[in-house]
């Protein structure tokens, strides 16, 4: 069809703001702001969580393969393919004794990051509560937002980041409808103990809320072991577990996530979704099929290789004069800045490019509190070992 030209000049826009209430103040992403960054400056990008290297060349073969085979070319089954529910399933018994049907209590999604804002949309109600861990991923912060409900921060404080339990108990109101777990949790890298999730639970079960736990970074647990609560009496029929291929398997591109829990739960979850993106990553999800039925070694290795890092970026942020707070998983280490006489960790970050050719995240764009994250710096170390070699080099500079 031509265009037309208008019989009568356009009306002027309406004068409301053109952004929806509840998404106001959200912005941009802190990720993509300092991605940009890295990009525009040139600097060493350990802010971002991304590998550098790809995941493993069989499963980059297998996404081939799956593509020219026309496998997934066209509109995959809503709920993912067969292939992948039933090696989601599989993985959720080898690793955690956990059975969920493929056929009802196993979600695809896009990336870990749809599932959380399907659980979100499809769980709250407006005005409804939702304890998470503060620092807030920045996806929960908005999606509770997009949601209409309210965000009431547990805080974890520097050094251990351990969770108040106590604080816990009080911040649960009649209100209260769902807990917001992350463990191995990002930014900080605490990963919850079995004693803390068997405290969580309880709390859970005594006050009838559910449970949405994000669990992305399952194989990257350096101390202690990773605990699905939705293993724990009274949890399976209130929890929504959230995982994700792109940090296990290293091809965070591919958004391959998914959502195991008892049938209600993935239905109403799925309801939402559906309207979201519906399906994605048809080929991929063959692949990442493939993936998760990798032998007890590639997660071994993932992890040892990864700890080894830690270790190595640790090692050089201490020697660049920071201080360094170990993370038990995750592939991030969050750190102090205030041994540089500094405090504004927003701030230090916008100018370390141009100070030492790095890009952090600044934890405090993850607080409501103004206080609590306000000189904590985040890196990641799923970099090459030249390049994590590299950025402590230049970070020494700050000393000087
Ligand atoms: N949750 C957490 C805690 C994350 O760190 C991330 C970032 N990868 C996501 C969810 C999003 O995962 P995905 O890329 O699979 O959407
Ligand atoms: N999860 C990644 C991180 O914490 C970022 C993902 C994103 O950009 N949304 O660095």
């Amino acid at each position: 069809m031509n265009a037309r030209p208008p019989s009568k000049p356009s009306p002027p826009l309406n004068a409301r703001p053109l952004l929806n209430r509840r998404l106001d103040g959200l912005g941009t992403t802190i990720f993509a702001e300092m991605s940009a960054l890295a990009t525009a400056t040139g600097a060493i990008n350990l802010g971002q969580g991304f590998p550098d290297t790809d995941g493993p060349e069989e499963i980059r073969e297998a996404a081939v393969r799956a593509l020219r085979e026309g496998k997934g070319n066209q509109y995959p089954p809503g709920p993912g393919i067969p292939e992948l529910r039933a090696a989601i399933s599989d993985h959720q018994r080898r690793f955690y004794g956990l059975g969920f049907d493929p056929d009802t209590e196993v979600l695809v999604t896009a990336g870990a990051t749809e599932a959380i804002a399907a659980a979100m949309l499809a769980l709250l109600e407006p005005d409804d509560e939702v304890i998470a861990f503060e620092p807030f991923y920045d996806s929960y912060t908005a999606c509770i937002a997009m949601a209409g409900a309210k965000r009431v921060p547990l805080t974890l404080r520097a050094p251990s980041f351990r969770p108040d339990l106590d604080e816990l108990r009080a911040r649960i109101t009649p209100r209260t409808r769902l807990l917001l777990l992350n463990t191995p949790h990002n930014p900080t890298g605490m990963v919850l103990t079995a004693g803390e999730q068997s405290a969580i639970a309880a709390l859970a079960v005594e006050h009838d809320l559910l449970v949405v736990t994000d669990e992305v970074y399952e194989h990257l647990v350096y101390e202690g072991t990773h605990h699905p609560i939705a293993a724990l009496p009274g949890m399976r029929e209130r929890t929504v577990t959230i995982s994700s291929a792109g940090k296990t398997f290293s091809f965070t591109g591919w958004k391959v996530g998914w959502v195991t829990a008892d049938g209600p739960l993935v239905s109403a979850v799925r309801t939402a979704k559906q309207y979201l993106t519906y399906v994605s990553a048809g080929p991929f999800q063959y692949a990442i099929a493939e993936a998760l039925r990798l032998p007890d070694s590639y997660f071994d290795r993932f992890r040892a290789d990864l700890g080894r890092k830690r270790d190595l970026l640790g090692d050089g942020l201490r020697a660049a004069g920071f201080e360094v707070y170990q993370p038990q998983g995750t592939y991030f280490i969050t750190t102090d800045i205030t041994p540089f006489g500094e405090k504004d960790a927003y701030a230090f970050c916008r100018a370390l490019p141009e100070r030492c050719g790095v890009v952090a995240i600044p934890n405090s764009v993850f607080y409501d509190d103004p206080d609590a994250g306000r000189s904590q710096v985040r890196f990641t170390f799923c970099k090459r070992e030249d390049v994590l070699r590299d950025a402590t080099a230049r970070l020494r500079r700050l000393a000087g």
